[in-house]
Parts: structure tokens; sequence; C-alpha cells
């Protein structure tokens, strides 16, 4: 897809079609000083002031009309209120009659993602342009929409085109753009180093052999930030194998690692004044003759015994290698992201993250900042008690509970034994897709806390700007 940046312009008085937006307050007034034929216009076209909901209003000559859509506030945009005009209208550029569109710029760069690699004709619509007075925040929500065009593009891509090197030329092309350096760790190395990702990745064909990729980047004065992303290029729940149903949207269990790609240039691309590690376990979950088995005991980077327990439950083992290998670097904060449970879908639905957290005001400035940025998350408890369910008879520890209660927190309790004391710790499960279509945000791959995470390292880093 082209650059998002390229659906808004700087408004410089250039010739636009005007948007006009009312709201259920102020729909009345504003409907009574229309001229008679906009009126009847409205009224042909079933306009009513509800969100999403638009109308063309003719003008003096044919090609003069302009358009007027419902929103929830005129006084507070959302990201999603002019996402489905985008969507919808005619190649064009546009601006609003009133005020500037503001966060909405977001969702009308987000609602022209279309994902067309492998359609012969693609949607042959010309881009929809918003104009803005706003430049500064135009090339932050730019920058956001490309990251979020980079998810969906990850994720929508089969796990035979997204497999371990397509990942690992995902990473080597963020770090070429932004002068970053990249450690990848595979074969004989992996088993030695990352036992738990070679052990989950070794029944995959060579084509897909796992690996586990490391990106460094900025000065060493600034603090050391983590981000670790689950990359699964395909689950196929290994020799505890999928259900035919459970099994056909495994293409996203990258999705972790789409997210922490995408942060990672969102953090880089801002200049944020830190030291990044992102660190991306990469295998394939297959079923084959290597294939590790339930029974089998793994051991972890730092010498834990793990019981199989449900070869399903292989994200946490490579994240808990990933996780070792973080805190050897003394970060002072570690967030991961991973497609990791079901529980987590049935305890929130797919549209909100659990968000696990060992640090109360993390937690909390990251829930502040998912509502502030239209980018939920909801905040799950590593209950303590819980931690026995993952006893073992003959191990440390085993990878998954019986029984399968409070799954989404006792997979957080799992990986909240990989992480170093005193360092805080968010764990975002995230579903990375959307199920149904939403103004701006279309079925399919999609970055869903991505941009709250983003929010809060740039209020705690202090970015060039925080709006
Ligand atoms: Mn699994
Ligand atoms: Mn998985």
């Amino acid at each position: 897809m082209s650059d998002p940046a390229d659906l808004i312009q700087i408004d410089h008085g250039q010739s636009a079609r005007t948007i006009h937006l009312v709201d259920k307050g102020g729909y009345d007034a504003w409907l009574a000083a229309q001229p008679p034929r906009h009126r009847a216009a409205i009224e042909a076209q079933g306009f009513a002031a509800k969100p999403f909901v638009s109308a063309i209003l003719p003008g003096d000559a044919p090609d003069d009309w302009s358009v007027v859509t419902s929103v929830a506030d005129v006084a507070t945009l959302s990201r999603w209120c002019l996402a489905k005009l985008a969507e919808t209208l005619p190649a064009g550029t546009y601006r609003l009659a009133d005020g500037d569109p503001g966060p909405a710029l977001f969702g009308w760069m987000t609602g022209q993602y279309r994902f067309d690699r492998y359609r012969k004709a693609p949607a042959a619509k010309g881009p929809r342009i918003l104009l803005t007075r706003q430049p500064v925040l135009r090339d932050r929500l730019a920058a956001e929409a490309r990251a979020t065009a980079l998810v969906r593009d990850l994720v929508n891509t089969p796990a035979e085109d997204m497999g371990p090197d397509a990942l690992e030329a995902a990473a080597r092309s963020l770090a070429t753009r932004h002068g970053a350096s990249v450690v990848v760790t595979k074969g004989d190395d992996l088993a030695r180093g990352f036992p738990t990702v070679h052990a989950v990745g070794r029944a995959a064909g060579r084509d897909h052999a796992p690996r586990f990729i490391e990106l460094f980047w900025g000065a060493a004065e600034h603090p050391r930030v983590a981000i670790v992303g689950k990359g699964v290029t395909f689950d196929s729940g290994g020799l505890d194998i999928k259900p035919s149903s459970g099994m056909r949207l495994m293409k996203k269990d990258m999705g972790g690692a789409a997210h922490a790609l995408a942060l990672a240039g969102l953090i880089m691309e801002g200049g944020l004044p830190i030291r990044l590690h992102l660190l991306v376990p990469v295998a394939e979950n297959a079923v084959g003759a290597h294939a590790f088995r339930p029974g089998d005991v793994l051991t972890t980077r730092d010498g834990t015994h793990v019981e199989i327990t449900n070869t399903d439950a292989e994200g946490r083992l490579l994240l808990g290698d990933a996780l070792i290998r973080a805190g050897e670097e003394k970060p002072e904060l570690i967030v991961d992201f991973a497609t990791l449970t079901g529980a987590a879908r049935a305890a929130l639905g797919p549209d909100l993250p659990a968000l696990f957290a060992n640090d109360d005001a993390l937690a909390a400035a990251l829930t502040q900042a998912g509502t502030a940025a239209d980018d939920p998350l909801w905040r799950l408890p590593l209950w303590a008690p819980y931690d026995d369910m993952l006893k073992s008879d003959i191990a440390d520890m085993v990878n998954s509970a019986e029984g399968g209660f409070g799954g989404a927190i006792t997979a957080a309790l799992f990986l909240q034994r990989f992480v170093p004391e005193g360092v805080a710790w968010a764990h975002l499960d995230t579903f990375a897709w959307r199920p149904a279509a939403r103004p701006g945000r279309p079925k399919g791959g999609d970055a869903l806390g991505l941009h709250a995470v983003h929010a809060v390292l740039r209020a705690r880093y202090g970015g060039q700007e925080s709006r």
C-alpha cells in the first residue's frame, strides 16, 4: 500500500470539497439553516444524526456537491468518526467546514487500508485526501497509521509467505531504515541459547526453521526498554493438534511480533530517548516426527524445567526464553505482546487486549492511554494464588494448568516467573485481529494495544511532542 501520509495534506487553501459535521445536539439548528435543496437531499437519502451516517448535499453546479456526516460530538472528534467517509467517498480532496479533523486523521488513513497482495486486480478507487492545519499531529498520526498498516500486512500474509525468514526480513528492513543492529540466532546456537524456541520450532520444515531475532538501537546513556513479541508463524497446536476451527486463523499467531516490530519502528522514527532492545522469538509450531511431545520436560534458557502438559501452550515457552534474555540486559521496563490465550478472548472478546502488569502505575497509565487513543485495554490480575496451578509432579512447573480455569491469568503467571525481580513489566494478550469490519478497521489483522503502549512510552520518556 502507498504511504498513509499521502492521504493527509496540509491545508493552504487548495480546492477541496466540504465536509459538514453535525451532532445530535446541533442537528435541528443546522438543518433549519440549510437551503431547501439540502433539506430535500437529506430527506431523500434518509440522513439521521447518528454516527457514521452521511449524505451528499447538492451545490450550484452539477459537480459542486458537499457532504454532511454525523459524529457523536463535534467538539471532541474520535479517531474513527470520519473513517467510514474515507472508505465510501469518491476519490478527491476534502476539508471540514469548521475546525480541524484532529485525531480523526488517523481513521481517515487506516480506513483506506487494503490488503491486495493476492488480488489480480486491486481495487481501482483513487485516494481520498483530507486537509489539516496541524502538520505535527499529521506526522505523528501518519507514523501510527504506517505502523498499523505494517501490523496488518504482516498478520494478513499467510504462514507460507510469512514464515521465520520473512519475519526476519521484516526486522532487518526496519533495522536498515533506522540504523539499528540485528542479531539472529539459529541452528545449534538456538538449541543451546534459546532451547524452548528451538524445541517449539524444530518440527517445522527446513525453510521455516526457528530463530531468535534481536534488534538493538539507541544511545548507551538512555534507559533500556525491552519490547518482546511472540512470533509463532503458524500454530497447529503441535501434537495436541487444534481442531480446524481453532487452526483457521493461526497465521496470525505472530501478531505479537508484528506489534513489537511496529512499535520498534515508531520508537525509532520518533527518536525516543531510550535504548531499545527488541526481542522476537520465532517458530512454527508444526506436527512432525521431531515435534516436542506432551509429557516431555523442556529446559529453559535459565535452567528451569518445564513439563509439557499441552503442546498448544507453546507461546509462553518461547516467550519465557525471550524474557530471560531481556532481563540479562537489565532493562527498566519490559513490554511483551502475544496472541497468547483463547481464555483472554473468552473473558474480554476480540476488541479488548488483556493487560497484565506487575506495576500498578504502569497499568493505570496504559489503560488511561488506551482510552484516550481509542485503543482500549482491560487489566486482568496476576493472581498469585493461582500460581499453584503451574505445579508439576516431576519438574519445576508445567506449561499449561489443568482444568483451564483462568487460562489467561495462568499464562501470564507462567511468564512472570521469567521476569527479573524489580523490573516493571506489562504483558498484552492481544487478538491482533478484527473478526468483523468496523469504520477504519477492516476485517483481518489489526494493531490492538500498540498505540496505548506507544503513548505511554512517549509520555514516560518524552518524545518531541505529546498530543
Ligand atoms: Mn498454541
Ligand atoms: Mn500460539
